[in-house]
């Protein structure tokens, strides 16, 4: 889903939320631009969904190996003018296990957005997290398909004709898109059972792109 509680900000309040968003996202490449360095040393281009979180790392990897789903998405964003974080965190205060925070920053030509998912806290298993993300990497290729996407404002105005507004005191929006992008990566998955494997190995990977591209 998009959360989009804080587009009911006042205006104030908004731009004070936006920047701190802005500069979470620079301190994030700041981050991230490190932890990258040995893919773009080996001649690989970082991919476009991205995290600081080592585990989260592990399974954008594990999602483009067992899910062509999610392969694709990320292959689409890959080939957007837009970049996502994937971090851990809590939407509607735990209510929900993913969502895409209505924050939009754009600089040098790129449109960054910011993804949460929900830890595993609730007995979701690994696949059921996978698929969660694949959900919300559809949101953000949502975004990036429409140019004219630039802030919170023109988020929302997208998302009031795109989606359905959610119910239950929640404020945000759900599309038929997102859903069917994380009942397919599931899907996939469900197929696909998981390798064993040192889940550590990512260690060695160095960035998710070129796992995804060595398929
Ligand atoms: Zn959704």
């Amino acid at each position: 889903m998009v959360y989009t509680i804080l587009a009911r900000l006042t205006g104030t309040n908004r731009l004070l939320t936006l920047g701190h968003t802005i500069a979470s996202v620079i301190i994030a490449a700041a981050l991230v631009s490190r932890t990258a360095a040995p893919a773009a040393a080996a001649g690989a281009s970082p991919s476009r969904v991205r995290s600081t979180d080592a585990t989260i790392l592990e399974l954008l990897r594990e999602g483009g190996e067992r899910s062509a789903t999610f392969r694709a998405l990320v292959d689409a964003i890959d080939h957007s003018s837009g970049i996502v974080y994937v971090e851990f965190g809590y939407c509607a205060f735990g209510h929900l296990h993913g969502c895409m925070l209505p924050f939009i920053a754009s600089t040098h030509g790129n449109r960054y957005l910011r993804v949460t998912v929900m830890p595993d806290q609730r007995g979701k298993n690994r696949d059921q997290l996978l698929a969660v993300i694949g959900h919300e990497l559809r949101h953000a290729l949502e975004v990036f398909e429409h140019p004219d996407v630039v802030d919170v404002a023109t988020m929302e105005a997208m998302y009031q004709t795109i989606g359905t507004p959610l119910t239950g005191g929640l404020k945000g929006y759900e599309t038929s898109a997102a859903r069917a992008a994380g009942d397919a990566v599931l899907s996939d998955l469900l197929r696909q059972r998981r390798p064993s494997r040192d889940v550590r190995r990512i260690a060695a990977v160095g960035g998710i792109r070129s796992s995804v591209r060595g398929q």
